[in-house]
């Protein structure tokens, strides 16, 4: 059978990082199985719901490469929920209620104050066709709960939580649609998982108690469930689940200089016994996934590691990924030669100001003016410049100066590129040319 997995964010904000695993676990979970991935637009709530933020949940997976193989639409999917919800209705599985919020709140406090757990009591179930009858008089439209079957006990074998226990008295008959029609996320989502043939639902540990719940719903749908997993919850460093960590977005990451690379390589496991590494190739990756090695505390982000593994991870692109966002004229050579001192992909440009010029020299003195002069020498008696041209040139002016060490090589550097640190002389003046090299010594050694 095809494994075929979901990510289905509601389109009420942007993707933040938890999503974005999400996401990304299930796109693996898909992958390493050769199966299909898609994505699911949980827009019901018309109100909060917004096309922009469609767009964006769309961007940001393009950006990090996790595609779908297809996309589904709740709100394209109204006549289907209809279907399924009149034949529940039919079999006695969901049932009308008109408690109004601050009469359930009450008895909630009631149940609480009694130390009592606060589960729904039912009391809807009594009314008989007459109450219909006289509330629809009224003009007041009903909602809807699912009633659960309190016979046998819910289990279910968690591809992460091992086996899974849940007493279904002690739950409350969720709330599966509103008095004004709309929909509340529970008996669509299990609709949809039916009707796309999701295999696998991967998702965060929040929606356990959802599942117990949709557990019965697939069976009262007459269908085989899905498998299901729950991730341990992502943290800050702090180890609380922060505001700021559901704020940062994948748009946050970007303009800050992280790679898509990076936040894939991070989140694919973190919270799992693999060690993060900086890898690159997304198949390798995806080859090393394994639910098993998913760990049940909470899984810490914290954004220095990504700091520190988005420059590792620049360090490992190649130039075809990176070509289209290099300063101009920077070739595969200028790429190879900065790219290990950067920390961000941007900063390709800094150094490649060095290249081209022109470059700030400090004040030199006297003694290291005549230096900088010899080297001026060596170049004009025909140092043989060649592949190596600062070997050629710190070995013939270490003959004629008996300098060596930092006494020889950090005037040349400061005089060719202005800074007293920076990539690697050896592939960096080659790309700066003989010509502007020439210039630039001659520059220093006349002060
Ligand atoms: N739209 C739901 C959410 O974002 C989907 C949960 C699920 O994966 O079933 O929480």
């Amino acid at each position: 059978m095809t494994v075929i997995t979901r990510f289905a964010p509601s389109p009420t904000g942007r993707l933040h990082v938890g999503n974005i695993r999400t996401a990304l676990h299930n796109w693996m979970l898909a992958h390493k199985a050769g199966g299909r991935f898609l994505l699911r637009i949980d827009d019901t709530d018309a109100e909060r719901s917004r096309e922009e933020y469609v767009d964006a949940i769309r961007a940001d997976l393009a950006w990090l490469g996790l595609e779908a193989d297809a996309e589904e639409r709740q709100s394209q999917r109204f006549a289907h929920y209809e279907a399924a919800f009149a034949r529940l209705v039919e079999a006695g599985r969901i049932y009308r209620c008109y408690e109004t919020a601050q009469e359930l709140e009450l008895r909630r406090k009631v149940l609480l104050g009694r130390g009592l757990p606060p589960i729904y009591d039912r009391a809807a179930l009594q009314l008989t066709e007459a109450d219909h009858a006289a509330k629809a008089a009224e003009g007041i439209a009903p909602h809807w709960r699912f009633k659960l079957d309190h016979g046998d006990p819910i289990t279910w074998d968690d591809g992460i939580r091992g086996a899974q226990h849940f007493d279904p008295a002690q739950l409350s008959d969720p709330v599966i649609r509103r008095a004004d029609g709309s929909w509340l996320y529970m008996l669509p989502s299990a609709i949809d998982d039916v009707e796309m043939g999701v295999t696998d639902v991967l998702r965060g540990e929040d929606h356990v108690s959802n599942t117990a719940v949709q557990l019965q719903m697939f069976t009262a749908l007459g269908a085989q469930p899905p498998r299901f997993a729950h991730e341990a919850l992502l943290v800050g460093s702090e180890g609380k689940l922060s505001k700021r960590l559901g704020a940062l977005g994948a748009d946050s990451f970007r303009e800050r200089g992280i790679e898509p690379e990076t936040l894939v390589a991070l989140l694919a496991r973190l919270g799992t016994s693999q060690p993060v590494e900086p890898i690159v190739d997304r198949a390798a990756l995806v080859a090393g996934f394994d639910l098993s090695t998913f760990g049940r505390a909470p899984a810490r982000f914290d954004d220095t590691e990504l700091d520190r593994l988005n420059a590792a991870i620049v360090h490992h692109l190649p130039f075809a990924r990176v070509q289209g966002q290099l300063p101009e004229g920077m070739d595969e050579a200028g790429w190879d030669a900065v790219r290990p001192n950067l920390a961000h992909l941007g900063e390709a440009a800094d150094w490649w100001r060095i290249v081209t010029g022109p470059v700030a020299q400090p004040a030199f003195d006297a003694e290291t003016r005549a230096f900088l002069a010899q080297a001026v020498d060596v170049l004009d008696g025909g140092l043989a410049w060649g592949d190596d041209p600062w070997h050629a040139l710190t070995n013939a002016l270490k003959e004629a100066t008996g300098r060596k060490g930092k006494a020889l090589f950090l005037p040349l550097r400061q005089a060719l590129t202005g800074m007293d640190h920076g990539p690697d002389m050896g592939a960096l003046l080659p790309l700066i040319g003989e010509v502007q090299a020439r210039t630039r010594l001659e520059q220093a050694a006349a002060g």
